[in-house]
């Protein structure tokens, strides 16, 4: 039939997006624990990610800090190269380099819904069309989108942001049944509300809006993300999984 269903992991490396703080550190710590070598991307904080990377370093891991905006398109391709040089293929891409910028619809400039959009879709179909490649030879790949509730229910101030994930979302959906015959896998993690710096401004208003009650932890996130990036989900493919205390349901 043609189909591959070969789980052993390749040698090769991950890049995770927007990893020099938040849910993104989260998950470059988790995914060196788990044997990748990480690359650390990051748009500014050269501090923060150099920090992540001698943390990965520190336990016995191996990481790449990689700065700059991801909405680059030239910069995405030095990226990956840099990767491809220091540690092989990328074979884990987790794009979740993200920000925000809200308002009510007639406030939203067309500025911010460009940042909005070019940050946290075209970048991440950028990387993704960048790495699929390389998986496909490699007949193994792991590509997992962060996504957000709000791509899955409507919430008032986020048009750009919803905009953004939802397309994530049905990107995700489309790739992953373009690839999934190669041993390569997408999916979408979906937080709701997390503790970490872009939240850091919403009060506690919300939390009534969550069945769970409490935010959820950049650990929380990078542990769905690592199961999607493990051999064990290995027919999880096109899936949007939910992190998010009830918040979907
Ligand atoms: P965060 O704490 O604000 O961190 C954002 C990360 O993305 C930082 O590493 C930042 O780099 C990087 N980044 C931002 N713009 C970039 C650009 N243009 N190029 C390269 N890197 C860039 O965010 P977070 O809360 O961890 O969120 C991570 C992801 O989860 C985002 O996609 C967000 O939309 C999603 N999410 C978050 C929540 C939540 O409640 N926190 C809920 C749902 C979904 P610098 O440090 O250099 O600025």
């Amino acid at each position: 039939m043609g189909e591959d269903t070969a789980t052993s992991r390749p040698a090769g490396c991950a890049f995770v997006t927007g990893a020099s703080r938040g849910i993104g550190a989260a998950i470059a710590r988790g995914l060196a624990a788990d044997g990748w070598a990480v690359g650390i991307g990051y748009s500014s904080s050269v501090d923060a990610a150099k920090a992540v990377v001698a943390e990965i370093e520190a336990a016995g891991g191996r990481a790449l800090a990689l700065g700059g905006d991801i909405a680059d398109r030239d910069r995405i391709d030095a990226h990956f190269t840099a990767l491809e040089e220091a540690f092989g293929p990328v074979l884990v891409l987790v794009n979740n380099a993200g920000v925000r910028a809200d308002g009510l619809a007639p406030q939203i400039c067309d500025g911010d819904w460009d940042l909005v959009l070019d940050t946290n879709l075209t970048a991440a179909f950028r990387t993704t069309r960048r790495a699929v490649r390389p998986m496909l030879k490699a007949r193994y790949g792991r590509i997992v989108n962060i996504a957000s509730v709000v791509g899955l229910r409507a919430n008032p101030g986020q048009s750009n942001y919803a905009a953004s994930k939802a397309g994530l979302i049905a990107m995700t959906k489309t790739v992953a049944a373009e690839v999934a015959r190669r041993g390569v896998t997408v999916n979408a993690v979906a937080p709701g509300l997390i503790e970490t710096d872009m939240t850091a401004d919403l009060n506690g208003d919300l939390l009534s809006a969550i069945p769970a009650r409490r935010a959820g932890t950049p650990d929380e996130v990078a542990a769905c993300v690592r199961f999607l990036a493990s051999d064990a989900a290995s027919y999880v493919t096109g899936s949007v999984l939910s992190v998010d205390g009830g918040m979907a349901a």
